[in-house]
């Protein structure tokens, strides 16, 4: 295996599109369009980038990541598995757009098989942007990527001189530059090139857990229903017709369920879906049989996950088992 002390590090950029391979629209004032801008240009606007690593740029997807997809997700998985692999790459940087980020730096964060530096990174303004934060913050990918201390902390996430992981790391504001934050603070700071960590992600990730999204084809259907006052069954029913094989929950404050929605997750429970408890609360855990009877209904509990990432964590638990108690155990391992 190839050493960073004896060469530089080999970095494999691969894009998939965004803001950050954005430029402005001629036709609507203030807007622009994603996922314009090629993989190699991304690489060539950020100056003296070979300073820091051998870079190789690979263009994966050219997508707005609103258009994001499990396939798409899990193409981007097996390329990264791919090069992880080889004796010949040290370490993959990810450009994704921000809406949908998260999700796909979570999914890799729990089904990548591999201790090497993998590090997401988005921009808030297009590339041909006034003070553009696309390169500023691909440098800062790659210099986190190149450092040995990326090693083994799963997925990072990169944006606005901010070292986020992925488990924890989520949009929450729609224009700032400041846009990526997570409800317990980043991981570290940059100070230039110099990642400086001060906490490590404790939860198990990557090659820790029993998940390997390179063997996937597809991730079972789960919908997120968005809890709020005057709610109907009607999206509860609707996923259950359409076959879906879980549901997550985005309930109020702990997770709570109104009386008049909790007979159609019952419901849907005994036709074999699962029900997981999330909240539409931005930060905090839910905690078991305290806002619903979890255990006499057969329900579960997401922890502390926000509902979108939820999702993808009862998709992969479902590859592995339909068991409640071994799903239950790993909202609260992962
Ligand atoms: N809609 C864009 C995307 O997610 C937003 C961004 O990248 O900031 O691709």
């Amino acid at each position: 295996m190839s050493t960073q002390a004896t060469r530089r590090p080999t970095i494999a950029v691969l894009a998939t599109g965004g803001t950050i391979a954005g430029t402005r629209s001629p036709d609507i004032a203030g807007s622009y369009r994603a996922a314009t801008v090629g993989v190699q240009d991304l690489i060539a606007a950020v100056p003296g980038l070979d300073e820091l690593a051998d870079v190789t740029g690979e263009q994966v997807l050219q997508i707005d990541s609103v258009n994001m997809d499990d396939a798409g997700m899990l193409t981007l998985a097996r390329r990264t598995s791919q090069l992880l692999d080889s004796d010949d790459v040290d370490a993959v940087v990810i450009t994704h757009g921000t809406d949908t980020l998260e999700e796909t730096a979570y999914l890799l964060h729990l089904g990548l098989t591999s201790n090497k530096p993998v590090v997401f990174v988005g921009s808030m303004r297009p590339a041909d942007a006034l003070s553009a934060d696309g390169p500023r913050n691909l440098r800062h990918a790659v210099a986190v990527a190149a450092n040995p201390q990326a090693r083994g902390k799963g997925v990072l996430v990169v944006m606005n001189d901010e070292i986020h992981t992925a488990r924890d790391v989520t949009k929450s504001h729609t224009l700032n530059v400041a846009a990526l934050r997570s409800p317990h603070g980043p991981l570290g700071y940059m100070v230039g090139d110099a990642p400086v960590f001060y906490r490590a992600p404790v939860r198990r990730h990557t090659w820790q857990t029993p998940f390997d999204l390179s063997a996937l084809d597809g991730l079972p259907q789960v919908g997120v229903v968005y809890a709020h006052a005057s709610m109907t069954t009607a999206t509860v029913e609707a996923l259950v017709d359409s076959g879906t094989a879980a549901i997550v929950h985005a309930g109020m404050g702990n997770g709570y369920v109104s009386e008049h929605i909790s007979g159609s997750l019952m419901a849907a429970r005994a036709a074999g879906v699962h029900i997981v408890r999330a909240s539409r609360a931005a930060s905090g855990s839910v905690v078991r049989n305290i806002a619903a009877l979890d255990d006499a209904n057969g329900w579960l509990v997401v922890d502390d996950q926000n509902p979108q990432k939820a999702r993808l964590l009862i998709a992969l638990a479902m590859t592995k088992t339909q068991d409640v108690g071994e799903l239950q155990q790993m909202f609260w391992t992962y």
